[in-house]
């Protein structure tokens, strides 16, 4: 994990990129002990998250979500998700940061009849931010696709239609490194946005770049503080019961490369372990 660019790779949001050396061996070893002795079964609860949909990625997404809610799974908010009370096979789906492809996902969500929550970057709409903000916004997620961001009017249509919103800051910063003020404020901001924008108390938040080191203790606090009652990572791992912590929902990146079944295997991994070991994303 030496070279500056794996260093780099690993910093953003983690499926967007590809995987070192390393990590792919310790993948591959994770695989070979977990797959075949351990988890032959998909877990009961089950949290994917994506970003960016592109129009020729529905066709893999909905046979993803599909095949959940085809073995029983129902799509739940990450409320629901958390709820130690809850009971049957529950799936929560999400996407983090701010595309205008979201909103073309309405229809095939709405095939499915499934439900996701939103976790949105408020900084950057694109009927109020300006064009360099979000030029710099896309380049700190290092995004090169092709979805500018959302309107106001498209973010209010995934909400009319059912879906949940939740915060993913305002400008999309690495909280740990700047200071209290404005981390306080890249969250305070973003959260009073929605909720003034809904009318609606907003609980659900899932920080920058996910990973164990772009949050701590202190951003923690203080988020339980403010009212949020969830909080999604991007630190994959089951959802398993001596796990379950509503303010570190842990979250598999499912990746539109692989085969369903090589992600319904990533799911079946133990992250926590591979977290621990490496202090990475399993998802890449
Ligand atoms: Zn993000």
């Amino acid at each position: 994990m030496g070279s500056q660019a794996a260093r780099l790779a690993a910093d953003a949001c983690p499926e967007h990129r590809g995987g070192p050396t390393v990590k792919q061996l310790v993948l591959s070893t994770l695989r070979a002990v977990h797959v075949p002795f351990q988890m032959r079964e998909l877990p009961e609860r089950v949290a994917i998250y994506f970003h960016d949909l592109e129009p020729t990625q529905f066709g893999k997404f909905s046979e993803a979500v599909g095949h959940f809610l085809d073995h029983g799974y129902r799509t739940v908010t990450a409320g629901e998700y958390t709820d130690p009370g809850a009971s049957g096979k529950l799936l929560f789906v999400s996407f983090d940061d701010n595309f205008q492809s979201w909103h073309r996902a309405l229809r095939p969500l709405d095939r499915l009849g499934a439900t996701a929550t939103f976790y949105v970057n408020t900084g950057v709409m694109r009927d109020e931010a300006s064009a360099s903000d979000i030029a710099a916004y896309f380049g700190r997620i290092r995004y090169q696709g092709a979805s500018p961001t959302l309107s106001r009017q498209e973010l209010k249509e995934i909400h009319d239609a059912g879906h949940a919103i939740g915060c993913h800051t305002h400008t999309h910063r690495r909280l740990p490194q700047i200071d209290r003020g404005e981390w306080a404020n890249e969250i305070d901001r973003s959260k009073a946005y929605l909720e003034d924008f809904f009318g609606d108390e907003v609980v659900d938040f899932s920080y920058p770049y996910g990973m164990r080191r772009h949050f701590s203790e202190s951003l923690k606090a203080y988020c339980s503080n403010i009212g949020f009652r969830t909080i999604a990572t991007a630190i994959s791992g089951l959802q398993l019961r001596s796990f379950r912590d509503p303010l570190t929902l842990h979250r598999t990146g499912w990746k539109f490369e692989n085969s369903l079944e090589r992600n319904l295997e990533d799911l079946r991994i133990n992250g926590s372990l591979y977290a621990a070991l490496t202090g990475r994303s399993l998802t890449g």
